[in-house]
């Protein structure tokens, strides 16, 4: 495993000043204790796409399923902030089972993510291949295979780079959600789909849910929010109850119910009886993200009567998979952790709750770019040279080299210009942030943590908090804590149940996890064991290279 560090000294130094935070993989490898008593054999890795911390606090008495067990049995940390500043969902799920900031991990955007020609789906499935060549470094399932390299995962999503990133580079198995309607891998990890996926596909539950109805789990007295509310939607079917279409385009727009996430753990469920995740003395992985709260966030926003629904049903859910899995493996050897891969900003055309979210508008960043392309596209620089997108301006200098245009003075122009739009906050120069005030300014932090040095991005652009991209729904991506802050929870002999204030980094997870599961990382890692979550440590023989082989 090639080792990833990438960062300069002074980018070193400034994530050594931030938070506390020490460049801790040295000093994880000499601390990291053993613990084998109870020894795991299997982690349960959840991510819910797109949740915020508050979601808990907000519905915690509605909680009865595996969120509420998670929240009163587990190590919660309610004070948990992803700390990077492009909070979409491939940054985010390269970041969780990493403990590394986006800087590290080379996973700087959607657009930047999983996408690869080269990497084609699995039939029956049809889409854009998808593959993790992008990432860059290791992961959780890295250091339990170089402990024990019988070690084994499954990952398992709506979206590739939900199901992928978890993962790291491994060539583990990873499944995901394409058309038409099926679960599929691509051909980084599989020559063929196994036998337990294609079984699955052929029953076809997806389709299975044609014209069902999505009405409210409780009583409407259950419920505060508003149901009436134009503005979600986009103005279209904003009112309980919500009917999925009776013909095959359910299988698209299953995505926006709570049904998909039940297929998605269905799937989770199936995998861990066929390939007898957990049941041998080696420690397993399964990773799951469930997308669906993204969907509905985005669509009806996070105040909004759906969401809340949502929540609450894959609460139900969450219980009726951990119940399952306790049914086929022994409790004591299984921990379970959770988190999401950002939060979400409200819709900037409701629920202002302070002056300045009454004061937050869409920015529409497009006219921005018109004029600069064309001048320089008058000048021989294709547009392609010049593009801006997640709020970061990309520049290919040998273009501009090669028609014989400053890079620079084009990319200051774009600066200056980008300053006058209204609802832009600021306008940050990448190669000076490490110069800025990373222990108490977050935004100039989070940019710090996004990037690494040799992604052309000489520029990125923040807008004001609450402000969000032109559009119809609500969005996240902001350097801000609506975006940024979700939960962080630990389940299973090896945690302490209690909740959590001290503030923390979601790179925290994946070192806390290693050390309850007795691993080193492999490297340098950004975030530090949350010692608070972990029992003492019990005596107990110590990992060694030398696993009893798998049988
Ligand atoms: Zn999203």
């Amino acid at each position: 495993m090639r080792i990833q560090l990438g960062l300069t000294r002074t980018a070193v130094m400034t994530a050594t000043l931030v938070a506390g935070m020490l460049p801790c993989g040295r000093v994880q490898a000499q601390t990291a204790a053993p613990r084998s008593e109870p020894p795991t054999r299997l982690v349960v890795f959840i991510t819910v796409d797109q949740m915020r911390e508050s979601y808990l606090e907000r519905y915690a008495g509605q909680l009865t399923g595996g969120l509420g067990r998670l929240l009163r049995g587990g190590a919660c940390f309610r004070n948990a902030y992803h700390d990077h500043a492009v909070t979409e969902t491939a940054p985010g799920h390269s970041v969780v089972l990493s403990g590394r900031f986006p800087r590290s991990t080379g996973i700087v955007a959607n657009g930047a993510g999983v996408l690869d020609p080269q990497a084609a789906l699995l039939p029956p499935a049809r889409g854009p291949g998808a593959s993790p060549f992008r990432f860059r470094g290791s992961a959780l399932i890295d250091w339990l295979r170089n402990a024990d390299p019988a070690s084994r995962a499954l990952s398992i999503s709506r979206k590739d780079r939900g199901a992928i990133l978890p993962l790291g580079r491994a060539h583990q198995q990873a499944y995901w959600y394409a058309s038409p309607g099926v679960f599929t891998t691509s051909t980084y990890y599989a020559d063929t789909l196994p036998t337990w996926v294609q079984r699955f596909n052929a029953r076809a539950e997806p389709r299975s849910y044609a014209g069902k109805t999505w009405s409210l789990l409780l009583p409407d007295s259950a419920y505060p929010e508003p149901d009436s509310v134009p503005v979600e939607g986009a103005g279209r079917d904003f009112t309980f109850p919500h009917v999925l279409p009776s013909d095959s385009t359910v299988l698209g727009a299953l995505a926006e119910y709570p049904f998909m996430d039940q297929v998605t753990l269905d799937l989770a469920l199936e995998g861990l009886i066929a390939l007898a995740l957990g049941a041998s003395p080696h420690t397993d992985l399964l990773a799951v993200s469930l997308s669906t709260t993204d969907a509905i966030g985005h669509r009806y926003g996070p105040e909004s009567r759906e969401i809340h629904d949502q929540v609450l049903r894959l609460d139900r859910m969450l219980g009726t998979f951990i119940d399952s899995i306790y049914r086929l493996r022994d409790s004591t050897t299984v921990v379970f952790a959770l988190t999401a891969d950002h939060g979400v900003t409200p819709f900037p055309e409701l629920h202002a709750r302070t002056a300045e979210e009454a004061r937050a508008r869409r920015v529409d960043m497009g006219p921005l770019m018109t004029p600069i392309i064309s001048g320089l596209a008058r000048r021989g620089v294709p547009a392609s040279a010049f593009t801006f997108s997640d709020f970061m301006l990309t520049v290919n200098r040998a273009a501009f080299a090669a028609a014989g245009v400053n890079a620079d003075s084009v990319v200051a122009d774009f600066a200056a210009r980008a300053r006058t739009i209204p609802g832009v906050a600021r306008v940050d120069y990448v190669a000076r942030l490490a110069r800025g005030d990373t222990v108490h300014d977050a935004v100039t932090r989070r940019w710090a943590h996004m990037l690494p040095p040799d992604v052309p991005v000489p520029v990125v652009v923040t807008l004001k908090p609450g402000y969000v991209s032109a559009g119809t729904s609500a969005d996240h991506g902001s350097p801000y804590d609506p975006d940024a802050h979700v939960p962080v929870m630990f389940y299973g002999p090896p945690f302490r149940a209690g909740k959590f204030t001290r503030t923390v980094r979601v790179v925290d997870l994946a070192p806390t996890l290693a050390r309850a599961l007795g691993v080193r990382p492999i490297e340098r890692l950004d975030g530090r064991v949350l010692e608070e979550a972990l029992r003492p440590a019990r005596p107990g023989p110590e990992r060694t290279l030398a696993a009893p082989a798998r049988p």
